[in-house]
């Protein structure tokens, strides 16, 4: 069993990822895919005039405010657009896709983070009205029906919190807490760049391997989003899977390639 996350930033090729994936799924191979959209939320939300505001928590972590209309728009861009961009590939492909947000079913659960803690102006403020929240328990039940019976899942955010609500959570660790749950035997995480890299965004000075146990010091080279990423493989690592693959996803076959070991290997 193999997870791959792949982005929503600019540069993803979609058609090469869909592509490389329904070739190996046809050989018999069991992957499930896990995507993002941040960047064509973006853009929806400023067409929308909604425009996303992204707050910076004291300890350095970039995320997205979302309110009820950031948490709407942010519903049909992910499990609309993507999601069934991404299925429709899929089932041109002759793969029997289905795609699901961690609502449906439960399958991503948490916490409901109602306020965050911002840096704004060098000040810390408190923000209210919060959808966020991170993964905590992964229901796998679905998804084991849906194997099962022939189907690959195709998963996004939001994740459901214990109460039902929605909250936005971060694809790559939901990703990882996936991996861990099905005991996956490899995590890939595509984006678009060729790995971690130790001076981004210099591409020569990719990282080729992290020792599984050291995986956190390497915190250190990962600006903004980056940081989710390398946070994800640490608790994919911690709780057993092992091997985690920073792989690019813009062009040839980003699968095939992360799992020959190009990319960032986390093992
Ligand atoms: P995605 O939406 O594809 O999951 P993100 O945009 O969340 O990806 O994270 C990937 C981005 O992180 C890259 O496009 C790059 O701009 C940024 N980044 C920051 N630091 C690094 C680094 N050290 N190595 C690689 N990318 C980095």
């Amino acid at each position: 069993m193999i997870v791959v996350k792949v982005g929503g930033s600019a540069g993803i090729d979609y058609d090469a990822v869909c592509a490389d994936i329904a070739a190996r799924w046809k050989t018999g191979e069991r992957l499930i895919l896990v995507h993002g959209g941040s960047g064509e939320t973006n853009r929806v939300a400023e067409a929308l005039g909604h425009p996303p505001k992204f707050v910076t928590s004291p300890s350095g972590y970039t995320s997205r405010f979302t309110d009820r209309q950031t948490l709407e728009i942010f519903e049909m861009v992910y499990c609309g657009k993507m999601n069934k961009g991404i299925v429709e590939r899929l089932q041109r492909l002759g793969v029997n896709a289905v795609g699901l947000s961690g609502l449906d079913g439960r399958i991503f659960e948490g916490k409901h983070k109602d306020s965050v803690r911002a840096v704004e102006n060098g000040k810390v403020k408190v923000l209210r009205g919060d959808h966020t929240g991170t993964v905590e328990r992964v229901n796998t039940h679905l998804i084991d029906l849906l194997l099962a019976g022939g189907y690959m899942p195709v998963l996004t955010p939001p994740a459901s919190s214990y109460d039902g609500v929605a909250i936005n959570v971060d694809g790559d660790r939901a990703a990882a807490a996936l991996a861990v749950a099905l005991k996956a035997d490899a995590l890939l995480l595509l984006s678009n760049v060729p790995g971690l890299l130790r001076a981004y965004p210099d591409e020569s000075s990719l990282i080729r391997e992290i020792p599984a146990a050291d995986v956190e010091t390497y915190l250190e080279f990962a600006q903004d989003r980056m940081k989710k990423k390398v946070l994800g493989a640490a608790e994919a690592v911690q709780g057993g899977v092992r091997r985690v693959i920073f792989g690019d996803a813009r062009h040839g076959q980003p699968v095939s390639a992360a799992l020959d070991g190009q990319g960032t290997v986390v093992s």
